[in-house]
């Protein structure tokens, strides 16, 4: 099978990474190549609930999740954490296709009241920042205890604006991910691992 590699993920090892599995969605396979397995993410996801519950020991956690790329995140993530959350859902689009236009809108607002609450916003993935360090400022207003920030996938080479990251599942190469979640016009999410998607499906 010819590496399908996308022109800016470098960093990644064309040929060592298998082939994302989208063989139950369509057939695909030689767009994408995989980052991280479902076992991988389910290990880390593990670990970062381990942290969780340390540091949130004796506090009540308001889980925030990013719709719609944070559902697999949020659903895998919460019952990994072996105690009482609660969940409630925000949804705020900031993209068209995948470039970054840096306007933040809300489509869909909290129903919780943040009064005096310990927020943890769970997201899929922190690309420029732009999006996330809005929504911190935006729910900072509202008088909670406090906000923090879980992220399954972070750009470190992407960011642009600085954002204070509790926990952070992995470090990933500047290249548009799709899967577990995260689409690309609305397919791929429901895949089972994450995968880089070749750049001439998108650009
Ligand atoms: P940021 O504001 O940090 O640039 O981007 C945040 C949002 O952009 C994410 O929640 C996600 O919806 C989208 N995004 C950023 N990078 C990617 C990517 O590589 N793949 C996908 N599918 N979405 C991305």
């Amino acid at each position: 099978r010819a590496c399908a590699r996308p022109a800016d993920t470098d960093a990644v090892p064309c040929g060592t990474l298998g082939v994302v599995d989208t063989s139950h969605v369509e057939a695909d396979l030689d767009l994408t190549q995989t980052l991280f397995t479902e076992e991988q993410i389910k290990a880390r996801l593990a670990e970062m609930a381990r942290q969780i519950e340390a540091d949130y020991e004796g506090r009540d956690v308001l889980l925030v999740g990013v719709l719609k790329g944070a559902v697999m995140v949020m659903a895998d993530l919460s019952r990994e954490l072996n105690r009482h959350v609660e969940i409630d859902w925000m949804a705020v689009s900031s993209y068209a296709g995948t470039k970054s236009s840096g306007v933040v809108r809300i489509l869909k607002d909290l129903d919780t009241d943040l009064d005096g609450r310990h927020v943890l916003i769970v997201e899929d993935i922190i690309d420029t920042g732009l999006t996330l360090s809005w929504l911190v400022a935006n729910l900072k207003s509202r008088g909670p205890a406090s906000v923090e920030i879980a992220t399954l996938l972070r750009k470190p080479e992407a960011l642009e604006m600085p954002v204070d990251v509790r926990y952070v599942g992995f470090d990933i190469p500047n290249a548009f991910v799709i899967g577990y979640g995260l689409d690309y016009d609305e397919k791929y999410r429901n895949l089972r691992s994450i995968g880089t998607l070749a750049k001439h499906m998108y650009s």
